[in-house]
Formats: structure tokens, C-alpha cells, sequence
């Protein structure tokens, strides 16, 4: 098995460099490279030929190809990769005033069964490692032209469930001789995998946790979202407050509004003091309506009663833009269709 030197830390090649009997001036270079965007032993020019054959038998290298890109009125660019082993992920670029943030995945596929979803319709068929999810935002950004600042874990998949990995990039993404992208400028989004927020915490890393909680009472959501049925509203509450206190971090809650379902003035009731136990920021989606899902978002006029139920009770609440609307941008929708065309 080769090893997946992307997702290496340059402390950890400048070792195994080292084990080859080279200086350590060359695990910089090779780092360098890396950094430049450059996938292959055979472009690092500054190699000697016997060295850059070592590396190619020893270490897996890899640049992900575009299969797609699909760019909206608004700006939005969305790309579909091909991994190195033929799968997909999708990527997005949505371009804010404070700046461009890009939408990761961190699986391919999902085993979550969230209803509203297109990612996980075809289950989980595997995490990517940190060097694939580090590309996402490499090739983003090369590709695009567009200068990224933000990142947001909310592409296919969840990235508690592939916790390593995550953490792996998080630290490389974060490397000032790399992208170079603060903490502060990185979401990492869960249905809820509370037995992962302490160790989160405990990297002192200074991220935003996001819960997409879409439902505040148990009966609601562990019909739409499975993951809840063993862990309940309440004690997911505990671990965000849990969470909150141990980081100085406040919480924030995506709620995508879908009509007939969890857009009821109780709801928004009972939302709002979930909120405030938790010192939560809540965002309005509007759902993105999926083909394969028989659910549909809520009427603008309750999205904005729910909104004003929520504000009266003192509640910080944005609705989020819809952006990408005309390019699929809800998650997994293009590797939905580019699986299904296949077969
Ligand atoms: N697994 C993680 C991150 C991926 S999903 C999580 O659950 O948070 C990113 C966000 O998009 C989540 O809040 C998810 O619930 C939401 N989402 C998924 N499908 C959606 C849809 N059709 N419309 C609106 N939001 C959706």
C-alpha cells in the first residue's frame, strides 16, 4: 500500500525523508510543491531523478479531475470531482460580500438517512482522506481563480463520522506554509454525532460547530433525521451547551424549513427556547426541494412567521439566501445525477 503523502504533515515527511537517507532540505521542497498545487513526483523539478523514483513507488499522489462545473447567475460555482479511485464529490463556491466561503464534502456518500437529503440515497460507500477534502479547496480555488477565506463542512457527508480524517485536514488547511486558512473561518456542520463534540473540543481549535437541528421536539425529528433516535433532542442540547462552555464558541443551528412538518408556530416556540438554552444562532434554509424526496419547502409567508416568532422571543435568526438555485447547489444533487446517468 502506498502512502498518501498529501495527507501527511510536513513534520511526519521530513521524518520519513529523513529515513531515506536524504537531507532534510528536501522534504521542504516536496512540501513546497505540494503546496503549489503540484500532483506529481515527476513535475518537482528541483528532485534528483533517483530520489523522485522513490517517491513515486513509495507514496500515492493524485490530482482530482473536474467532471463538472456549473457556475449560477449568482455566482455560484459548483464542481463535481473525480477521485482517484473513479468516485465523485461535490464541492461549491458561494461568493459573500465578507468574502468566497467553499462548501467541502467529507464523505462520499452519507449513512446518516437524513429524509430530506440527496447525499445519503445511496448510502456511505467511504470517507475520503485528508488530502482529498484539502484538494477540494486547492483545486477550488486554483481552478476558479477565486481567492477562498471561508470554509464550510457541509458538502456531502459527516464529518464527525469521518473524525481523523477531518481533524487531519483541519490542521493542514490551517498550515501557514499551506492554504493557510484560520480556525476562525471554518464551520464544521453535524446531524448530531454527540459522542465526537468532546474530543472536538479538546483540539482547543477555535471552529464553529454547526448543528443542523430542522426539528426541535423528538417526535419530528427522528422521523426525518434517524441519527436522533438513539440520542433524543435533549441530550444532543446538553452536549452543544457542554460544548459552548468548554470552547467559548457559541453554537449555531441550521433549521431548513419544510412545510407541513416542522414549521408549525409550536415549533417555533419550542425552537426558540432550545435556542436560548444553548446560546444558538439560528439559520433559516428554505428547504431545496430534492426530486427523490417527497418534501417541499415551506410558503415564504410562514418561513417569515416562524422567522418573527423566533425574533419576539429574542432569537438570533437569519434566513439564508438561496444560492445556486439553477445549478443543483443543495448537496449531493450533482453526484446524484452523475451516478444515476451511469446506470
Ligand atoms: N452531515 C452534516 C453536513 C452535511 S449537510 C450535517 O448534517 O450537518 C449540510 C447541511 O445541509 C445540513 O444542515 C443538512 O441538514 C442540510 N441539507 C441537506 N439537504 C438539504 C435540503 N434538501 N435542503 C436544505 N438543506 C439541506
Amino acid at each position: 500500500m502506498k502512502k498518501d503523502i498529501l495527507s501527511m504533515y510536513p513534520e511526519e515527511l521530513r521524518t520519513e525523508i529523513k529515513e531515506l537517507g536524504q537531507p532534510g532540505f528536501r522534504a521542504d521542497q516536496i512540501t513546497d510543491w505540494l503546496s503549489k498545487g503540484v500532483r506529481s513526483f515527476e513535475q518537482m523539478k528541483n528532485l534528483p531523478k533517483d530520489l523522485k523514483n522513490t517517491m513515486i513507488d513509495k507514496y500515492h499522489i493524485y490530482e482530482p479531475k473536474v467532471l463538472e462545473k456549473k457556475t449560477s447567475a449568482d455566482g455560484t460555482i459548483k464542481y463535481l470531482w473525480e477521485l482517484y479511485d473513479g468516485n465523485a464529490v461535490e464541492t461549491v463556491i458561494m461568493r459573500y460580500r465578507y468574502g468566497n466561503t467553499v462548501c467541502v464534502s467529507s464523505q462520499v456518500g452519507c449513512r446518516q438517512g437524513c429524509a430530506f437529503c440527496a447525499s445519503t440515497i445511496g448510502g456511505l460507500v467511504r470517507d475520503l482522506n485528508a488530502s482529498e477534502i484539502l484538494d477540494e479547496v486547492v483545486f477550488s480555488q486554483k481552478e476558479s481563480g477565486l481567492k477562498i477565506s471561508n470554509i464550510v463542512m457541509m458538502g456531502i457527508g459527516e464529518p464527525l463520522d469521518n473524525f481523523d480524517n477531518v481533524v487531519r485536514f483541519l490542521r493542514l488547511v490551517n498550515d501557514p506554509g499551506g492554504i493557510n486558512i484560520g480556525m476562525r473561518h471554518i464551520t464544521i456542520s453535524t446531524c448530531g454525532i454527540i459522542e465526537r463534540f468532546a474530543d472536538l473540543a479538546s483540539l482547543g481549535y477555535p471552529v464553529t460547530l454547526s448543528l443542523s437541528l430542522h426539528a426541535p421536539d423528538d417526535e419530528t425529528r427522528s422521523k426525518i433525521m434517524p441519527s436522533n433516535r438513539s440520542r433524543g433532542v435533549d441530550r444532543i442540547l446538553d452536549e452543544c451547551i457542554r460544548f459552548y462552555e468548554a470552547t467559548g464558541r457559541r453554537i449555531s443551528f441550521e433549521y431548513a424549513m419544510i412545510k407541513n412538518v416542522n414549521d408549525s408556530d409550536e415549533q417555533a416556540y419550542l425552537l426558540a427556547d432550545t435556542a436560548k438554552k444553548a446560546h444558538a444562532h439560528i439559520n433559516l434554509i428554505p428547504l431545496n426541494y430534492v426530486s427523490e424526496r417527497d418534501l417541499r419547502p415551506s410558503d415564504p409567508s410562514t418561513i417569515k412567521r416562524f422567522k418573527d416568532i423566533l425574533e419576539g422571543r429574542g432569537v438570533n435568526v437569519t434566513v439564508r439566501r438561496k444560492l445556486g438555485n439553477d445549478v443543483d447547489a443543495s448537496c449531493g444533487q450533482l453526484r446524484r445525477r452523475h451516478i444515476t446517468s451511469e446506470h
